[in-house]
């Protein structure tokens, strides 16, 4: 050990939850020690939320892939972090480049990119935003593809050569938006996922929408179906799928979901056990685990919880840890987190699904091309708003494809959130002719299901 610091709050990881707490932390007076072993601004802004979304808007726009690339980049800030650490230690935060690993009660081990080891040591509190990695298929011959042909969704997000063939495994959020983005860029994009559905966590035609919205654009997709062996081809690679068909192509990005990293931080040395690599936290953020069922002074936030792994979240989190640090405690509620996803048309779903709801909802659809909006821009998929209620009259999940839905139905986060009767959202005036206004037939059409309901018709 070359040195020792002491900090009152010391935040493992400077991503989309470490650099807000820190921050926020720091702006009220508490002494902070952010400890980051890659860029400050963690995934989002340089190879993950930002960069997709530019090259996903560029797309739409038309522009060929070398603009698409410029704008994507600069939207990434050619992922120099330098701005980002500088505004972080404006903000009177202490940055250490390096990587912690919990050595035990109230003590890191950093080890800087130079190889020295600082002993990092906490008074009041650890928070814990190390993120997730993305997840390698069970597929064989995987680990032994040559470099440069298999990519994360970070490399797919920091190339400059376009694929002329791009194989996509994995039919989330992010195998639709990066399939959409590349496809419109003029590679041939085929798209394997093993459910039968794309975006499979959400109401069944949800997916249904997007696998026709990719199709109309020229991906392949595949659904039901799983790769099981992978070989390298002279330039690129050869995909066996479980149906007995191949897929050629340059690259394979894997898209198939990530893995929180919260197991090989040294936690278990304060008795938390992770079988997954999430670290499981109560209401106010803080891990459980250790002899009293949870530790006081480690928190988490972020990827790293396993819990609805987006930007917003962690930001959100990020608040709860700072809020109770800073004597304004309380519990997060997460049963409003909206799940987005930038296609064209985009995906808009908050709140519970039929699937995995506890009792039986009440529901109603609506096409958005019958709105005037849709008469207005005439898109080739206008897509679809679905509302769910509970028996009682309130409004408790929906479900959105439409154009630029990410943008105007955030009403029904707030509406789940608030608990509001479906009556008084079906009386609540729209803007004419905004796609929101899909909002009032559908929630009339519910009103009407629900009063039969109720009158047991
Ligand atoms: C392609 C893609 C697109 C996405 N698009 C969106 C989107 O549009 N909207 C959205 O809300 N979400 C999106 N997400 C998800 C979003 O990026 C994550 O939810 C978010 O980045 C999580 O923030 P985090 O702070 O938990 O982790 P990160 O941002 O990954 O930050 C974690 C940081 O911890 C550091 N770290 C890890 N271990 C250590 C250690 N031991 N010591 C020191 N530092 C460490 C890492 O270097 C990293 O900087 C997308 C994800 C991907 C992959």
């Amino acid at each position: 050990v070359s040195e020792q610091l002491t900090a009152e709050v010391v935040v493992l990881g400077a991503g989309s939850g470490g650099q807000p707490v820190a921050e926020a932390l720091a702006g009220e007076g508490v002494d902070v020690v952010v400890v980051e072993a890659f860029r400050v601004g963690g995934e989002c802004p340089y190879v993950a939320c930002i960069p997709s979304k530019a090259l996903l808007v560029a797309a739409a726009a038309g522009v060929g892939w070398d603009k698409a690339v410029r704008r994507r980049d600069a939207a990434a800030e050619q992922r120099d972090d330098s701005g980002t650490a500088d505004g972080l230690v404006g903000e009177g935060v202490r940055l250490l480049r390096g990587t912690g690993t919990v050595t035990g009660p109230g003590t890191l081990d950093v080890v800087t990119p130079d190889g020295d080891r600082i002993e990092l040591r906490w008074t009041r509190a650890l928070v814990v935003a190390t993120g997730s990695a993305p997840v390698m298929p069970p597929v064989d011959g995987i680990d032994a593809l040559p470099a440069g042909t298999l990519w994360t969704s970070a490399d797919a997000l920091s190339v400059t050569d376009r694929p002329d063939r791009l194989l996509v495994l994995g039919g989330g959020a992010v195998g639709c938006e990066l399939g959409q983005a590349f496809a419109r860029l003029g590679s041939d994009v085929k798209l394997v996922e093993i459910a039968p559905r794309l975006l499979a966590g959400e109401q069944p035609w949800v997916g249904d929408a997007i696998a026709d919205a990719l199709r109309h654009d020229g991906v392949d997709v595949r659904l039901d179906t799983s790769a099981t062996r992978v070989e390298p081809q002279d330039s690129g690679v050869r995909l066996h799928l479980a149906d007995g068909s191949t897929i050629d192509a340059d690259r394979l990005l894997l898209a198939g979901g990530r893995r929180p990293r919260g197991d090989r931080l040294g936690l278990e040395r304060l008795g938390v056990a992770s079988d997954d690599g999430a670290l499981r936290v109560d209401a106010r953020c803080r891990v459980l685990g250790g002899a009293d069922g949870v530790l006081p002074d480690v928190y988490a936030v972020g990827d790293v919880t396993g819990v609805a792994p987006f930007t917003h979240t962690a930001t959100y989190q990020a608040e709860i840890v700072a809020d109770g640090l800073l004597g304004r405690g309380r519990d997060a509620d997460y049963r409003a987190v909206p799940r987005v996803v930038y296609t064209d048309p985009a995906v808009f779903c908050v709140g519970v699904t039929e699937a995995n709801a506890d009792r039986a909802l009440v529901t109603a659809a609506v096409d958005v091309a019958d709105t005037a909006r849709a008469l207005v821009e005439r898109p080739p998929h206008a897509g679809r708003v679905e509302l769910l209620a509970d028996p009682d009259g309130t409004l408790v999940g929906a479900a959105v494809v439409a154009p630029h839905a990410d943008s105007w139905a955030g009403e029904l986060a707030l509406a789940v959130r608030a608990g509001v009767p479906v009556s008084l959202l079906a009386d609540h005036v729209h803007p004419h002719p905004a796609w929101s206004e899909a909002l009032h037939p559908v929630s009339r059409a519910l009103g009407i299901r629900l009063a039969a309901v109720a009158d047991g018709t």
